[in-house]
């Protein structure tokens, strides 16, 4: 099938794409790298009158990294963030992430702003937004503020943000020292989407001892869930606190796992990520 009628728009600065966004209100659409929304014009699932590309405005296409933040602008492609040196050195958590994310043709075009805008409770960079307290930048023509995880989901493709604001960067924390990262995922083929995956966060004490440990979930929840699994998790049994996530999550059966495999996944994926990353942080 092929896309109902719209008009493109193709602005050359943030400023007239806002103006655009705010001119054509909820009749309108970001186009960053096309991975969903295209597939979505195409089956007629959305139909916009108006889509606003941003690929053409390079103030938007940088990382930025300092050793308490990835600042990510909204043109970056999985893959430059996937291989970007300086981003790896102090967040390894997003190239372990990314490595997930579809196949590497689909990384080489989508956005990391972009999956973090589609809100698929089946994408790894949510919940990677959830674990790390990070947060959007949404620009409009009133202005810009800062849009946190937490505030973000609201369900399933749904977010906070309003039809007139681009998101111009995302920005994920870099957690203090002592701490590792982990991500398992159980998908029917390597590149598919997950049907339970875990993204994992533990920090040690100087002497060694569990001062924390987080778990966030993909394909589980309609929005991404973090997990407090530290009073668990203190003792380093990480099998008891996978049990402990399966108690907290309420899992629901689709055409890819039922619901019982599905909280399978959650006990026995819980425990290996905490493992792994407190190995990691070791
Ligand atoms: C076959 C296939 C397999 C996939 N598998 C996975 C997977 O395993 N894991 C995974 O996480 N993802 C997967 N994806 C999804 C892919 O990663 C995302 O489609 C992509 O990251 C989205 O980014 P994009 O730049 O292509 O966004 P687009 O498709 O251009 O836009 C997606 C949505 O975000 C909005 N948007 C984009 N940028 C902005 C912005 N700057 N400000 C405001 N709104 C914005 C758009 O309006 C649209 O609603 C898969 C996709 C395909 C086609």
């Amino acid at each position: 099938m092929k896309p109902a009628l719209f008009t493109y728009h193709r602005p050359s600065t943030v400023a007239d794409a806002v103006a655009t966004l705010a001119e054509v209100g909820a009749d309108g659409k970001v186009l960053a790298g096309g991975q969903s929304l295209v597939p979505l014009l195409s089956m007629r699932l959305a139909a916009p009158e108006h889509i606003v590309d941003i690929g053409a405005l390079p103030a938007l296409d940088g990382v930025d990294v300092t050793p308490h933040e990835v600042r990510v602008g909204a043109l970056v492609r999985h893959t430059d963030l996937e291989q970007h040196a300086g981003a790896y050195e102090v967040l390894p958590l997003l190239r372990q992430a990314l490595t997930y994310v579809a196949h590497p043709t689909i990384r080489n075009r989508g956005t990391v702003v972009g999956s973090l805008c589609h809100a698929d409770s089946a994408a790894e960079l949510p919940a990677v937004l959830a674990l790390l307290d990070g947060h959007l930048v949404a620009t409009s023509t009133r202005g810009e503020r800062q849009v946190s995880a937490a505030e973000l989901y609201l369900g399933p493709l749904q977010t906070s943000l309003h039809d007139d604001e681009l998101v111009t960067a995302a920005v994920f924390p870099v957690p203090t020292s002592r701490v590792g990262t982990a991500v398992v995922e159980v998908a029917r083929r390597n590149g598919d989407y997950a049907v339970c995956g875990v993204v994992a966060m533990v920090r040690r004490g100087a002497d060694g001892d569990i001062e924390r440990a987080r778990a966030a979930y993909v394909s589980v929840t309609a929005v991404p869930r973090v997990l407090d699994l530290t009073a668990v998790a203190a003792g380093g049994d990480w099998s008891a606190a996978g049990e402990h996530a399966k108690e907290q999550l309420a899992c629901s059966g689709d055409i890819h796992a039922s619901a019982e495999y599905r909280r399978h996944l959650v006990g026995v994926l819980t425990g290996k990520a905490l493992a792994e990353a407190g190995e990691a942080a070791g």
